[in-house]
């Protein structure tokens, strides 16, 4: 292997010393840190894999997927899944090379990952496992911490970068991806010329977002009303992701994101339930990431919020369970849980529950597997596979 070629492979830096680079610049085997986390094992398992890869097959191609490129249509990887579920990927994370580049930092904040796993990532990593998988189209989003860091130009333009890619992705490759348009929340007025760059001109799928914003702002804040009008306004197909909250406590040798993702899921339900914003734009069709987080769990504990009558009339009339069956949930990480999928089959319609890989951080084989194990019917099945994000996604019915 050249150096050249190994320069694109091997994590020259680590954030966290998880991976601890399994290889010295001089090309020699090193010890690698035993994983133990599921982060972790994730983390070495992908970093096998693409060893595994790159030796197999792509010798010649890792100038342009290092720098994550889009490869020509013509590649024999990603022309297409003809067979099987025709598997449609409702939570499926892309990271577009300028975006990526420019804003690591951030990027790695709360991440267990090394900086390779991100300025390496490239359509062909997903396309190889999704053909594997028999997942049709993935619809890309931009993952937490978002486009926003603090400066609304900086924002714009992360957020016009990323779609722009995205919009690049469903042309170079047709019918394999989809995109949720990133907004620069919580800059509104930003975020509404964004959404009408998104529509109009790019077309994608919708918008995603995250769980809060800006020191844990949640959904419901009133400071993203008018963003809120204007997808109520589109009947957007809205993907919220979650993010860690600015008061996320750390828990030794827990990684914040696995406890904080769930739980702020749950807090920006409550709040656009209770804030009476889902009544108010009824419009939005709502995909919340991993079941909802824990608000399964809690709804009994939330049925007896404090609300006056007229309160309680205007925004759960007939209590919380319906509302939280209006919305959708993908089974990112829950699917390979079966405790956390009884609850989802339990409470939520099945007409109502999505495919979502949450790739690259599982596999979309590992969901695949799960998946089969559920003890649905072949149609339950079909419709969480595939029937269901078409009756968001129309468009990707042929
Ligand atoms: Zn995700």
């Amino acid at each position: 292997m050249t150096q050249e070629a190994r320069k694109h492979i091997v994590p020259r830096e680590d954030n966290v010393g998880i991976l601890n680079s399994s290889r010295e610049d001089t090309g020699r085997e090193k010890p690698m840190k035993d994983p133990t986390t599921f982060l972790e094992k994730r983390a070495l398992q992908l970093h096998l894999q693409e060893e595994c890869l790159s030796r197999r097959k792509i010798l010649g191609l890792l100038s342009l997927v290092g720098a994550g490129m889009v490869l020509a249509p013509g590649a024999a990887i990603g022309q297409g899944v003809t067979k099987g579920p025709q598997i449609i990927d409702t939570h499926h994370h892309i990271f577009p090379p300028k975006f990526t580049t420019r804003n690591l930092k951030q990027i790695l904040g709360d991440s267990p990952f090394p900086t390779s796993f991100y300025a390496n990532w490239s359509p062909r990593n997903s396309l190889e496992q999704m053909d594997q998988s028999g997942v049709a189209t993935a619809i890309g989003s931009i993952t937490d911490p978002g486009v926003w860091f603090g400066d609304n130009e900086e924002g714009r333009k992360n957020a016009r970068d990323c779609n722009e890619y995205g919009a690049k992705l469903i042309q170079d490759f047709p019918g394999r991806f989809g995109m949720w348009g990133a907004i620069p929340l919580p800059d509104a007025d930003g975020s509404l010329r964004e959404i009408e760059y998104v529509y109009d001109v790019l077309k994608l799928d919708g918008i995603g977002l995250l769980t809060s914003y800006d020191n844990g702002k949640l959904l419901g804040h009133s400071n993203f009303a008018p963003v809120m009008e204007e997808l109520n306004r589109r009947k957007a197909v809205v993907f919220v992701h979650p993010t860690v909250s600015c008061c996320a406590m750390p828990i030794g040798h827990v990684n914040r994101t696995s406890i904080d993702f769930p739980t702020d899921t749950t807090r920006t339900i409550a709040d656009l339930v209770y804030s009476g914003t889902l009544m108010r734009f009824p419009n939005i069709r709502w995909i919340f990431s991993h079941g909802g987080g824990t608000i399964l769990m809690l709804i009994s504990r939330l049925a007896g919020a404090r609300m006056t009558p007229e309160e309680r009339a205007a925004r759960i009339p007939n209590g919380l369970e319906p509302e939280l069956a209006k919305l959708y949930y993908d089974i990112a990480s829950v699917a390979v849980n079966p405790a956390a999928m009884a609850a989802v089959f339990k409470a939520i319609p099945k007409d109502h529950i999505l495919y979502g890989s949450d790739v690259p951080f599982w596999t979309v084989e590992k969901i695949a597997t799960a998946m089969n194990k559920f003890e649905i019917s072949a149609s339950d099945l079909r419709k969480i596979q595939r029937e269901n994000a078409l009756q968001l996604l129309p468009r990707w019915k042929t």
